[in-house]
């Protein structure tokens, strides 16, 4: 943790800052160790403060033993602005704040009732999420096990999948299942898409019960001690027609280009042709309207990012997923999506579920 405290410090000081205000509540977890979003983060060259109220007074103090706890009574506002103003008078003038983040009304507020004279706000954006793109060797090994618990989910799940289930159903068979095995949570809301729902990349799962040979997009993942996996397979029940098979195999294909193909140092938009090109060269590049992929760490969705506008390299140690999609309206779609370690040489896939055109596997 203090390595991170002083990798931020280090940033700051570029950044001609004299602390910065946290509130994105990964990077609050990232920082301190503290597991609710209910916090803020004060960074200085010399002190970090962590302000809360009285539901997390314990909390704070034990998983944040190194920090000074700010503690939120009644007049929590003024009591920040005290804490502020003994901060200003050690020289605290330029205070960065998370605009990606802060809500144009707190912004109002903290300006017009916590800053002190001679205080000023400055936008950052991305300084912790940039720390965070490099994952350290405990971080992966949890990563690693969000990424097992999301494909034995998945394992487990998919074969089980008949026609007549509803969406729906899928997505809670799947969500019970990894929930009852372990995960946190689910990292966001399962997406089980079939048939011209499966031609929308992020469908809502609905009531209408899955029919034969029609494509069947499962994207799931879990939460498990903070860090999320990301995961996406294309199958279809009974016997794949030609036109699945084909484009499925196209998807795969272009998963495979990128997979084989992505090393650290290569710009997010180049990893993205990489795919993207097979893709189009199949016909079918109007057809795949989003990016390649995303960072996953403790956000699901996190720097950095494979896609036509990310045109920073993408850093070693950071993870990615790979997930190239198709889709065809009122047909449906198909979209397989891996999580990966990005590495100097190439890339170690993560993810272990089968890619397999029906769910007999
Ligand atoms: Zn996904
Ligand atoms: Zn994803």
């Amino acid at each position: 943790m203090n390595d991170r405290l002083s990798a931020l410090r280090d940033k700051l000081a570029q950044k001609h800052l004299d602390g910065l205000l946290v509130t994105q509540p990964q990077n609050i977890r990232y920082l301190s160790g503290f597991t609710s979003p209910d916090a803020s983060l004060i960074v200085t060259p010399t002190e970090a403060l962590i302000a809360t109220d009285f539901r997390y007074f314990v909390q704070a103090a034990e998983q944040c033993p190194d920090w000074e706890l700010v503690q939120l009574k009644d007049k929590p506002e003024e009591t920040l602005k005290e804490r502020l103003s003994a901060l200003a008078e050690k020289g605290l003038r330029r205070l960065g704040y998370e605009k990606t983040h802060l809500t144009v009304e707190r912004y109002h507020r903290l300006r017009r009732k916590v800053l002190p004279p001679g205080v000023h706000f400055v936008a950052t954006q991305g300084l912790v999420e940039e720390l965070r793109m490099v994952k350290e060797p405990a971080e992966l090994e949890i990563i690693r096990r969000a990424v097992r618990l999301g494909d034995e989910a998945y394992m487990a799940v998919a074969p089980r999948v008949q026609v007549g289930m509803t969406e729906r159903a899928v997505a809670w068979e799947l969500e019970m299942w990894a929930r009852t095995h372990g995960a946190h949570k689910a990292s966001f809301d399962f997406i089980v898409a079939a048939g011209p729902n499966a031609a929308k990349p992020h469908a809502e799962p609905g009531d209408r019960p899955i029919q034969e040979g029609e494509p069947i997009t499962i994207d799931m993942g879990v939460i498990v001690d903070g860090y999320c996996s990301d995961l996406t397979r294309t199958f279809c029940l009974g016997e794949p027609t030609d036109k699945f098979r084909a484009i499925w195999q196209i998807v795969r294909a272009a998963q495979e280009k990128a997979e084989a193909g992505i090393r650290a140092g290569m710009t997010g938009r180049r990893a993205d042709a990489l795919a993207r090109d097979v893709i189009t060269a199949a016909g079918y590049g109007e057809n795949f309207g989003h990016g390649l992929g995303h960072g996953v760490g403790l956000a699901v969705h996190e720097l950095p990012t494979a896609n036509k506008r990310y045109r920073k390299p993408l850093p070693a140690n950071s993870v990615i997923t790979i997930e190239p999609g198709i889709y065809i309206p009122d047909w449906g779609g198909v979209r397989l999506e891996d999580m990966v370690l990005v590495r100097p040489d190439g890339v170690e896939v993560l993810s272990t579920s089968p890619k397999t055109l029906t769910n007999r596997f």
